[in-house]
């Protein structure tokens, strides 16, 4: 039985090459690799400049950003709880947000470049 999830998003969320699937895409936490460790394809060759960030901005902060109202308006606590609960879950989510949406991105270039009516 064949997964009916998109290779693509699979390998996004595992954090896995977009054109091998398989792990060594990122050299360290959140920079892709020159090339893949597994299939060897050139992964600097596909640029996502500042797309993760700002899907990271838009999705975490607005996440974050009600969830603190939220939490501030039903339980109102310190200070000192908002900053121990929001800056370790904006931070985590960011770099998760930012693996995910630069292996989509890469893996959509990928495409493009594979399509002969691409004039790209
Ligand atoms: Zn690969």
């Amino acid at each position: 039985m064949t997964s009916k999830i998109n290779p693509k998003w699979k390998a996004a969320f595992l954090a896995r090459c977009p054109a091998c699937g398989k792990p060594g895409a990122f050299q360290n936490i959140i920079k892709i690799a020159d090339h893949c460790k597994s299939c060897g394809v050139e992964l600097k060759n596909y640029e996502t400049a500042d797309g993760p960030a700002f899907f990271a901005i838009s999705i975490i902060g607005t996440l974050v950003g009600f969830a603190a109202g939220i939490i501030e308006v039903i339980y109102s606590p310190p200070l000192w709880v908002h900053l121990a609960l929001w800056i370790p879950i904006t931070f985590v989510g960011s770099i998760i947000v930012i693996r995910i949406t630069k292996t989509l991105m890469i893996a959509h270039q990928m495409d493009l470049k594979n399509r002969k009516s691409y004039k790209g």
